[in-house]
């Protein structure tokens, strides 16, 4: 049996490349200096995999910001406006960077290409550019320089991994009318065949072609685009044997189409979808190699063995040890790095787990016991049982108050209109009443603060009080310029999710969990391990503070479960949905609490709901249906008077609406500033019946929107939604943002909001 992995962190440990990346961007070091650092981190992960013992090992895996970056340079695709820089003869990795973060200098101001999540991670990439006359060729050696670095390490075990022809076109988008991208593919294919021959020739033995989408629904059209590039590729390339990688779903009704492409190996997901070994062992035809995705490589657990196994045997019963491969299910580039380097961790929970260079172990141990070693499958199972029975992860009260869900506990208990009467009663609000979505500027003072704290040079009286003051600087500053609700700024908090974990029990955090979110920003998400509780309050205190300060309301300021979940790592141990109940009533009783503590508005944001959807439209109801749940429990119970809002800063709503209006939010504030309000199309035709606060500026941008401009948007939302629901806030929090260009920006919505109020009649019909 041969074991291979898909692609490992390029971060480095340290988070080296962010670093000199970083610096280099700066100026501070140069390309030298930065090359060198890039080599040392690849010759480390191909060393780290080498001592695991793979016998295939990527490469090309590395990318200084993103490897869909990296295949649009590999085949040509650079748009239009970055050909300046190339007749400026700027160096290759300054183009590059350009295409990644945009380039402002020598008299230039050319934009960045568009970035977006990879498919349901939290990894962005830089989404490739289709023009209608599109055309393709090599244009880097990157690809060819690394695989030659790879094999002085590697020799034949190198095996350089390229995002594959249809996956690489459907990530992409059309920049002008008149064309599919998908039709692109007859172009494209010579390229890949130039660049795998190459590669060939180069002594490559094994190439990984990543197509993740022939994991997710496809036209007819686009199965058709598989069948026509692997048969050309196939028919073209000499010498190497290809590996489709699929991950993140099940082939489902594409399985016949994958398993008969004519590669010598196939990668399916069996963490996310083991379901499919059954129909993918009964359609595969005699050669293809099947390799088995059976360590999850986006979470942070120790493989059950036992659990693999019984795939692995599945799978070698009908093909034979001889087509059967052992590898994680993705790319490592989506779990933290090295889990030795986590000394302070409990070690009971710390046992339980892996992270990337765990992982590539646990590949090698997989087959070791399949070979008929019994001793490293006994301490594996003495591992994931001391889990499966510990009570720092099974708390009766927990699981008892979830199985007792009923009815009432995930509905409020009056119709919206009843509770609208009732709130107008009692805040008397203005109409087009003006709010913010939470967070104010998080400045550098407030930050060194908060560094200053954790290392033990304030003492917990001193960083209170700083923050205090912040909180009643916000105040004093948001009542001078006349906003209607106010919020205390969100000053003590660090981060959104981080913030709740930080209080909630089942939660842990780890020193250094980094992964790529994009380029050199990395994040570190919670991990849950236990049952989730919420031992005493959590923001009542602020809130409370803040509310005294003033004579105005005072939001609540909480995060909703679906996205602490979406943006933790999360128990594999049970369905995602019980989590996210768990997390749900330990929100819902700080809703209470805050009630209790006189908070009569209390927001909860659910910023991640849209990105938790499901990659595959099937599964998407069942998810919508436990997300919304979820929603419903954190605000059943609260009393008529009592205004839940929530916010969501994402703009696409067509295929969602009936959910978000199933959350019953008497008040939901969201992103349209950017699609100039389009996308309260989906709101109008709807017709949404709950109150609405489309964001009338961007905050992503330092850039002051004028009153009239926001007049003219509100002007805009009235005519498709009745101007007595409508709320006038910005497009999301004010975190990033920094003061002057902060109070500017909301002097002017303020006096929008009172322009509105004169000029837009709230007596409309729509
Ligand atoms: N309340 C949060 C804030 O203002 C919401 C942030 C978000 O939606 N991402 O920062
Ligand atoms: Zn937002």
């Amino acid at each position: 049996m041969l074991t291979q992995n898909l692609g490992y962190p390029r971060i480095g440990s340290q988070r080296q490349l962010k670093k000199a990346c970083e610096q280099y961007w700066a100026g501070k070091i140069g390309l030298e200096e930065l090359n060198q650092v890039a080599q040392k981190i690849k010759k480390e992960n191909w060393q780290i995999q080498l001592d695991a013992g793979l016998d295939l090992i990527p490469c090309n895996d590395f990318s200084f910001y993103d490897q869909t970056l990296d295949m649009s340079l590999l085949l040509g695709a650079i748009p239009q406006r970055y050909s300046s820089l190339l007749s400026k003869g700027k160096d290759e990795l300054d183009l590059y960077f350009a295409m990644a973060r945009g380039y402002q200098k020598d008299g230039l101001d050319i934009t960045a290409m568009e970035m977006t999540k990879w498919l349901d991670t939290n990894y962005h990439y830089l989404v490739p550019e289709f023009t209608a006359g599109q055309e393709f060729r090599i244009s880097n050696e990157k690809t060819f320089a690394e695989y030659s670095d790879a094999r002085q390490i590697l020799g034949h075990k190198a095996k350089p991994v390229l995002v594959g022809p249809v996956s690489y076109l459907l990530s992409g988008k059309e920049k002008e009318e008149g064309f599919e991208r998908i039709d692109l593919i007859k172009k494209l294919v010579p390229v890949y065949v130039d660049i795998i021959n190459r590669l060939g020739d180069a002594g490559a033995e094994w190439i990984q072609l990543d197509e993740p989408y022939l994991a997710l629904d496809l036209s007819k059209k686009e199965k058709e685009a598989f069948e026509f590039a692997y048969n050309s590729i196939a028919g073209q390339v000499k010498g190497v044997e290809l590996l489709v990688a699929t991950y993140f779903e099940g082939l489902l009704d594409n399985t016949a189409l994958a398993v008969n492409l004519p590669v010598q190996a196939l990668h399916i997901d069996l963490v996310r979808a083991p379901e499919q070994l059954e129909e993918v062992l009964a359609l595969i035809p005699d050669t293809l190699q099947l390799s088995v995705g059976v360590i999850d490589g986006r979470n942070v657990w120790k493989n059950d063995y036992e659990k693999s196994l019984g795939l692995i045997s599945k799978a070698v019963e009908k093909l034979g040890t001889d087509r059967v491969v052992i590898a994680p299910s993705c790319s490592l580039l989506h779990s933290p790095i090295d889990l030795d380097l986590e000394t302070t961790l409990d070690p009971e929970i710390r046992n339980w787990m892996a992270f990337a260079r765990q992982k590539l172990n646990e590949v090698r141990e997989l087959k070791l016991i399949g070979e008929g070693n019994h001793d490293l499958l006994e301490a594996n199972k003495k591992a994931i049982e001391s889990r499966r029975s510990s009570q720092k992860v099974h708390k009766q009260a927990v699981k008892d108050r979830i199985a007792a869900i009923t009815e009432a506990d995930t509905s409020r208990t009056t119709a919206f209109p009843v509770r609208q009467q009732i709130q107008r009663g009692r805040f008397n609000l203005p109409s087009f009443p003006t709010t913010t979505i939470g967070s104010f500027p998080q400045t550098d003072d407030i930050r060194q603060l908060r560094a200053r704290f954790k290392k033990g040079d304030l003492t917990a009286e001193q960083y209170e009080k700083s923050i205090e003051q912040a909180t009643i600087d916000a105040i004093r500053w948001q009542e001078e310029i006349g906003l209607d609700v106010l919020v205390h700024g969100e000053f003590e908090r660090n981060d959104m999710v981080e913030y709740f974990g930080e209080q909630l029990e089942g939660f842990l955090f780890t020193k250094n969990g980094w992964v790529q979110s994009y380029g050199s920003r990395c994040v570190k998400p919670p991990v849950i391990y236990g049952d989730v509780s919420r031992p005493k309050d959590m923001t009542v205190r602020w809130s409370k503070f803040a509310a005294a300060q003033t004579d105005q309301p005072m939001k609540g300021m909480l995060t909703g479960p679906v996205t602490i979940l979406q943006w933790s790592f999360v128990r594999d141990d049970q369905p995602r949905d019980v989590t996210t109940n768990q997390i749900a009533f330990a929100i819902h009783d700080e809703v209470l609490a805050l009630e209790a503590a006189g908070i009569g508005i209390i927001q909860i944001d659910e910023a991640a709901i849209r990105e938790g959807l499901p990659l595959r439209k099937s599964k998407r109801p069942h998810y919508l249906d436990w997300a919304v749940r979820a929603f419903r429990i954190t605000a059943s119970g609260v009393q008529d008077r009592t205004q839940i809002h929530t916010h969501m800063c994402y703009s696409e709503f067509n295929d969602i609406i009936e959910h978000i209006a199933a959350m019953d939010a008497d008040v939901i504030t969201i992103e349209t500033s950017r699609s100039q309000m389009e996308l309260l199309q989906a709101f109008a035709h709807f017709e949404y019946p709950n109150e609405i606060g489309p964001g009338v500026y961007d905050i992503h941008s330092p850039r002051v929107p004028g009153t009239e401009e926001m007049t003219s948007l509100l002007a805009k939302a009235a005519s498709l939604l009745p101007a007595r629901n409508l709320w006038v806030n910005p497009d999301c929090g004010l975190k990033t943002r920094k003061w002057p260009e902060t109070k500017a920006a909301l002097e002017n919505m303020v006096a929008a909001a009172r322009q509105a109020r004169e000029q837009i009649s709230t007596e409309s019909t729509i």
